[in-house]
């Protein structure tokens, strides 16, 4: 685990514009930095960086945050890989704590691992370039394939030289570790002599979401019938083929961009896409397609097209596999190729612009795909056709979303000539099946333990959903926000920009004489403006109702309690991400205006200072309003139902007439 030190040194050397300035051409815009949005194609910018701040916010897409989690959205990596890539700019060493030798010891294993994978890799591609076979055989081989020098680097293709330990020599030459040299699986390791895997192999090596060496995949280029025609990197510590995705490396950038990722099955095919422009394609490279692998690409995109082969054969095996992407509720097209052809091979003899129209064109939803192919399959045979219609409810009930669900049983009600109140029936027995099986399931294992370096798993989930608006693929889905939220949202915006102010605030005092009359004094003091309004909160107990408002408000008290001022950096950087991002978009809010000029001339900027007396008062007694209107609704409901409701009703009136006597006094107070 990296320690708090290290985290802290990273985060007070990293300047956010310096970090996006590497991703994004920014230019000075008033006291920010305005650019293009990384993340879309847009022509006009709407994407901004804030060095007084320390915050960016992309306003195309509602992302936002600081210089590590642009580093996480931009480069897709996790949260101890973006601390590690900002101590490498800014020179600061990592300590590690808080491992037991064990652990440390296993690291360095797996780290040793990575470094001699790393050296095979550019060893294999140099001999590629720069030795007669390699050029001879590696090179002409993928030139005949038709692979430019540009894509043989992108994908850092090599040549293992046809000799029995000539890389294995080379490692060891250079101080690398048999130890490692074998675990990795690269020399194989037998009664004391030592053999290069990949003798004689093109070599594709395979890289991680972040760029590392994890293992490799080499094709033969003789005619051998006894050897395979392509072999891998063994299972390892580093190698797991299981949650590996081949391109993903060289796909990430483009599959969110496109938000949409095209899987296919081999080497080959994602090389030759990528040939043809198409760059947001990964193989599973030739096992059954995993959950682990699905969660890589659910990161980047909700959209996933599974290209096919021409056989028939093929697409039956891999149906199965596509109900655990329905699972991820993420969202599943077929692209099936003629007879004959796989993708490599179809995109070798047609055009980019053919290719592309191909792939639009012939898209088709997997569950209308399914239902047609297995349909054909059972001839109209009523016990087969029992037989397809329960595995294609078994997949639709795969699908988190309920409302995508109903459609579905609509539509294969319609194409299958089958009732929907059948269908449902069915659909209602599997989930309720699903339910119980989970139930057992979460019984039987306890929580997996969760890896302290890693944010949890949900957070771009709640980094989304910190936000009021969210933008997704392209559609707004906006939260129902509620009256509540949005005061609650405005109070701590208040606090945020304004906690440390000291404004001039007025008290009504009401005095009531001997008579019973009224008379009403004003008072001036002096406050500052989070004290200010902890004091109404406080005296009233008010809660925030929304759970991340509340916390930062916690925590701003908190901190003015012990500093007396608001640190706004230590809540940008907060280590729970819904925090920090949350306050980076009320912050980022702000300075929306500056992105252009005629915005700027129709946004009503409020002087705050000017009129914090009156936000603060406004804000807090709208928030007192809503929360008694809340109460009486509550009492009300009660009262229908509860047998006294005398002693209620004098409490609703009550709290009636004091909403009364607020929405009198917030209209005035000018
Ligand atoms: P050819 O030039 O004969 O078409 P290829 O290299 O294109 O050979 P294919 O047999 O067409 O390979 O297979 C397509 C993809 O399937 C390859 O890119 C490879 O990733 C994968 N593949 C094929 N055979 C194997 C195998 N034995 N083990 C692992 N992956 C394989
Ligand atoms: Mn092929």
């Amino acid at each position: 685990m990296i320690s708090r030190s290290t985290i802290d040194r990273v985060f007070e050397s990293a300047r956010v514009e310096e970090v996006i300035g590497e991703f994004v051409q920014l230019k000075k815009a008033g006291s920010n930095f305005k650019g293009l949005s990384p993340f879309t194609d847009e022509k006009s910018p709407s994407f901004m960086v804030s060095p007084v701040k320390q915050i960016w916010k992309d306003f195309s897409t509602g992302k936002g945050g600081n210089a590590i989690s642009f580093l996480m959205e931009h480069e897709h990596y996790s949260y101890p890989e973006a601390i590690k890539w900002l101590a490498k700019k800014y020179n600061i060493e990592i300590e590690e704590t808080e491992q037991t030798d064990e652990q440390k010891a296993q690291m360095n294993e797996r780290e040793s691992m990575f470094l001699v994978s790393n050296f095979a890799k550019d060893y294999f591609h140099d001999l590629m370039l720069n030795t007669n076979q390699g050029k001879a055989i590696g090179l002409s081989y993928f030139k005949e394939r038709g692979f430019t020098d540009e894509t043989i680097k992108k994908f850092d293709l090599g040549y293992c030289l046809d000799e029995w330990d000539n890389f294995t020599n080379a490692a060891l030459a250079k101080g690398y570790d048999l130890k490692y040299l074998a675990s990795t699986g690269l020399t194989i390791v037998k009664e004391n002599k030592q053999f290069d895997r990949f003798k004689g192999r093109v070599m594709f090596p395979i890289h991680s979401m972040s760029g590392r060496i994890l293992g490799f995949g080499g094709r033969i280029l003789k005619a051998d019938k006894k050897a395979a025609k392509y072999l891998n990197s063994p299972e390892s510590d580093i190698y797991h083929k299981s949650k590996i995705l081949y391109g993903i490396y060289q796909a990430k950038k483009e599959i969110a961009k496109q938000d949409n990722c095209y899987l296919v099955e081999g080497y080959t095919d994602v090389i030759s896409f990528n040939q043809s422009n198409i760059e947001n394609v990964v193989a599973s490279s030739g096992t059954a397609l995993t959950s682990d692998q699905i969660r890589l690409v659910n990161r980047l995109t909700k959209n996933i097209t599974v290209l096919f082969d021409g056989d028939a054969a093929g697409i039956r095996a891999s149906i199965r596999g596509i109900d655990l992407i329905l699972e991820q509720g993420m969202n599943v097209k077929v692209v099936q190729f003629p007879d004959g052809e796989d993708p490599d091979s179809f995109a070798k003899s047609h055009s980019n612009s053919e290719l592309k129209a191909y792939l639009e064109d012939s898209a088709q939803d997997f569950i209308n795909f399914k239902v047609s192919l297995l349909l054909k399959d059972s001839n109209n045979d009523p016990i087969k056709k029992a037989g397809v219609i329960r595995d294609i409810v078994t997949s639709i009930s795969k699908i988190p979303d309920s409302i995508q669900r109903e459609v579905y049983i609509q539509e294969c009600s319609r194409i299958m000539e089958i009732s929907e109140r059948v269908l449902f029936s069915e659909l209602a027995q599997l989930l309720k099946k699903e339910v119980s099986a989970k139930a057992k399931k979460s019984k039987l294992q306890s929580a997996p333990n969760q890896d302290p370096n890693q944010p949890p798993p949900e957070y771009f989930a709640e980094m989304e959903q910190a936000q009021l608006g969210v933008v997704k693929g392209g559609e707004v889905a906006f939260k129902k926000v509620d009256q509540l939220s949005i005061l609650e949202r405005e109070i701590i915006r208040i606090l945020l920009l304004f906690g440390n102010e000291q404004v001039d605030f007025l008290e009504e005092i009401v005095n009531v004489d001997e008579d019973g009359k009224e008379t009403i004094t004003t008072r001036e003091y002096q406050n500052s403006v989070s004290a200010e309004i902890y004091v109404h909160l406080h005296d009233d107990e008010i809660e925030f109702s929304n759970e991340i408002f509340q916390e930062i408000y916690t925590e701003i008290i908190h901190q003015i309690n012990q500093s007396e001022k608001l640190n706004i950096d230590s809540l940008v950087n907060h280590p729970n991400p819904s925090i920090a991002n949350t306050v980076t978009s009320i912050l980022m809010d702000e300075e929306k205006h500056q992105l252009s000029n005629w915005e700027g001339q129709n946004i009503f900027v409020t002087k705050a200072t000017e009129v914090l007396y009156k936000a603060v008062n406004d804000s807090v007694f709208n928030l007192r309003r809503i929360l008694i209107g809340k109460k009486i609704e509550e009492l009300m409901s009660e009262a229908k139902e509860s047998q006294a409701p005398v002693l209620d009703l004098e409490m609703i009136k009550d709290y009636t007439a004091l909403k009364m006597k607020l929405f009198n006094k917030l209209n005035r107070v000018v």
